[in-house]
């Protein structure tokens, strides 16, 4: 009505309508649905799925976070809570399509299982860490991802993380840019004036903060991802590291790793 928003809430067959002066989409990117602000489907061979697991007893040094390249994708370990490795990669659908298949059987490779093949046969880090560990779960997945700069008030909903621009996970920021997106839109509320008008002037400053603390690092990780996906990538990343390595301190730069959040101290 102008001053307060309204949303239909479904769960199985029942139905509730809240209401309130402002409505924030924090849906991620992944998932699609009816709501405006979420985006739609797309079926495209380039598209990256999104692949994660633990494991105990690897031999992964604790300060290393290695980046994983191989063929299709890129992805990244780390040591994470409770001693446990932490795997997570992203790689193309024709890619994991191909891995799929299984030359002289009708059946198909689950995707974990491709998935977890491919990287041990590709990488040597991942073998050596993973010589005698053992899974601790399942493999997740999700995706596609969706990187990119979307809007971040449109049709008066405000977005956050995800829903608002996605980085490729090639620079493990996509948490910490949801919960500072979730920072700067409140800090703009928060000084808001009641009302529509409120909201647009809100939306439009919220909008140009986020372009500022992000635009950066969205365009670096693209690149980053671009070169890390390029089929002489495994040659090509640690000729750059080796003969200039100031390129890990640009890129810790670039993808915003050292950059504080505005008004937060
Ligand atoms: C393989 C991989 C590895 C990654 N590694 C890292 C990393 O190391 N470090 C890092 O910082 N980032 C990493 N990221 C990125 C990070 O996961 C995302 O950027 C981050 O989760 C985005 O947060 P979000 O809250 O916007 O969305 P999400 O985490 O996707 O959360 C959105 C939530 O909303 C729910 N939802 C969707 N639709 C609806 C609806 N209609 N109603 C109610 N709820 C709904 C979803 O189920 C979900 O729970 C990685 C991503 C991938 C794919």
């Amino acid at each position: 009505d102008g001053e307060m928003q309204m949303v239909r809430i479904q769960a199985g067959s029942e139905t509730r309508v809240l209401r309130a002066p402002v409505i924030v989409a924090a849906h991620g990117s992944w998932e699609p649905g009816p709501l405006p602000s979420q985006i739609g489907k797309t079926n495209r061979p380039s598209d990256l799925l999104g692949f994660k697991a633990h494991f105990t007893g690897s031999s992964l040094a604790p300060d290393l976070m290695p980046l994983l390249v191989f063929p299709g994708g890129y992805g990244g370990m780390v040591l994470a809570d409770h001693g446990r490795l932490s795997i997570s990669c992203c790689i193309r659908r024709d890619m994991l399509a191909r891995l799929r298949k299984q030359p002289n059987h009708q059946s198909h490779l689950s995707a974990a299982d491709a998935v977890s093949r491919h990287l041990m046969e590709s990488c040597r880090g991942v073998r050596d860490a993973l010589e005698s560990a053992h899974a601790d779960g399942a493999w997740l997945a999700a995706g596609p991802i969706r990187p990119g700069i979307r809007s971040c008030y449109e049709r008066d909903i405000f977005r956050v993380g995800n829903a608002a621009g996605e980085s490729h996970p090639v620079v493990a920021e996509g948490i910490s840019m949801a919960l500072q997106s979730g920072w700067l839109l409140a800090s703009e509320l928060a000084c808001a004036p009641d009302g529509r008008a409120g909201r647009e002037a809100a939306g439009r400053r919220y909008e140009a903060a986020w372009k500022k603390l992000f635009s950066t690092r969205l365009h670096a990780a693209a690149a980053i991802a671009g070169i890390a996906l390029h089929p002489g990538s495994a040659t090509l990343m640690p000729a750059i590291v080796r003969n200039f390595p100031q390129a890990l301190t640009l890129g810790a730069q670039l993808s915003g790793k050292t950059k504080p959040v505005p008004g937060f101290v």
